[in-house]
């Protein structure tokens, strides 16, 4: 009922773009295979107090990343779904058998609260739904984990943080590649700056789809008002590659989007460029697209270079120094496996997440900015 169309042909142009190849996980071919590693995993060491996790919204992420990652966490499993989409609910619970207790749709969602099985929603919608869905789920008491983009608007991120605080639950976004230790490497190289200052960094990330879609029958990231745009969906690993390449918060922003496709995009944008402003003149250029394949992250310093592509890839991050050095996503088996395990031990720990809500609302405050400077013709916007 709720297809939105991210067709098989977008998908393979997005894994390509990411880097994916055929790197969809084993669990996603079958359900014997995925009930024999919800066993086995349980088997292989899980806690005995993982976190059950209700992941809500069924769609691509949730389908081949998200569900096949919680066969393989040890601090978290998967416990429930929620959806708009009967039609989904017997093979999803065939395969990771899921009991009907713990199967809801977005109507009678709120009784999740009385279920303990269930100890974390994870939202993973349209991002307009970002917003309403963590306001219930924390008023039901549940942890929330959100995909990015957090939200709308920087606004609705405050709401989202101030919903949970008042509810005693943690809220944690669901920024991957900030649990990388690729990513933790590049921090430390803002730091330790071995190439001396950086002069300047450029990140650019998007994908080419989108050529076969009827504009009659739009999917949700082709409409604004579900919050569809390149800005919402892929600019956000620009602006998280500059902030933690730098390791610095932006101070100024100039943007300006360009629509090669318009019977496609309107009031979406198909290629953003913003140029972020940080301390001391350093300056991050950065660009995103629904119409051009893109993965790079690089910074050029006073002594040399390094570039990390693909820098946002699911698997195979790599990269290279001016010197010969080499990067790489350092052995992880799978990344959202790993955030979510690391997001689990952080309730369990009772300490706040990698990447709390906060985080979510400092790019929110950018992407404000990055589409208000876009609309008012390029005009610097101060943070
Ligand atoms: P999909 O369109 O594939 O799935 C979204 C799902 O949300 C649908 O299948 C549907 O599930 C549910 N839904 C509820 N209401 C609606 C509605 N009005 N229109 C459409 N779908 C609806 O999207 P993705 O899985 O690709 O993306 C979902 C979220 O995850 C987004 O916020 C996106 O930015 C994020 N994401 C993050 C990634 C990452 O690497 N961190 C990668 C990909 C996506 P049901 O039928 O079960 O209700």
């Amino acid at each position: 009922m709720l297809d939105t169309g991210m067709t098989r042909r977008h998908l393979l142009a997005a894994m390509a773009a990411a880097g994916l190849g055929a790197a969809l996980p084993a669990t996603a071919a079958g359900p014997r295979g995925a009930s024999a590693a919800a066993r086995d995993g349980a088997a292989a060491g899980r806690r005995p107090d993982s976190i059950g996790v209700a992941l809500v919204g069924l769609g691509y992420y949730a389908t081949h990343l998200l569900a096949p990652g919680l066969q393989l966490t040890r601090n978290c499993h998967l416990a429930g779904i929620v959806t708009g989409s009967p039609e989904k609910i017997p093979q999803w619970q065939q395969q990771y058998g899921i009991a009907d207790r713990n199967v809801y749709s977005y109507d009678d969602f709120d009784r999740i609260a009385d279920n303990p099985d269930i100890q974390a929603v994870y939202i993973v919608t349209p991002n307009d739904l970002h917003l309403p869905l963590t306001r219930r789920a924390a008023a039901a008491g549940k942890h929330v984990w959100c995909e990015k983009p957090m939200a709308m608007n920087a606004a609705e991120a405050q709401e989202m943080i101030d919903a949970c605080r008042a509810a005693g639950v943690q809220l944690a976004i669901g920024y991957r590649m900030q649990h990388q230790p690729s990513t933790a490497r590049l921090r430390a190289m803002a730091k330790d700056r071995p190439y001396g200052r950086i002069l300047k960094v450029s990140a650019d990330a998007g994908f080419h789809a989108y050529d076969d879609v009827d504009p009659s029958s739009k999917p949700w990231r082709l409409l604004p008002q579900h919050g569809g745009g390149a800005m919402y969906d892929m600019g956000v690993y620009s602006l998280q590659g500059a902030r933690y390449i730098t390791g610095q918060e932006p101070m100024a922003v100039t943007a300006r989007s360009e629509i090669h496709r318009p019977h496609l995009f309107e009031g979406v944008d198909e290629t953003t460029y913003f140029t972020l402003e940080f301390a001391d003149g350093l300056v991050a250029e950065c660009s995103t697209s629904f119409g051009k394949n893109m993965n790079t992250l690089r910074a050029d310093c006073e002594r040399g270079w390094y570039e990390v592509s693909p820098f946002q890839a699911y698997k195979g991050i790599g990269g290279r120094t001016s010197d010969g050095g080499s990067f790489d996503d350092g052995g992880v088996p799978h990344q959202q496996a790993l955030q979510m395990d690391n997001d689990a031990l952080a309730i369990l720990e009772k300490r706040p997440p990698l990447v709390p809500g906060e985080e979510g609302l400092r790019d929110m405050r950018v992407v404000d900015a990055v589409h208000a400077s876009a609309r008012e013709g390029g005009k610097r916007i101060v943070l």
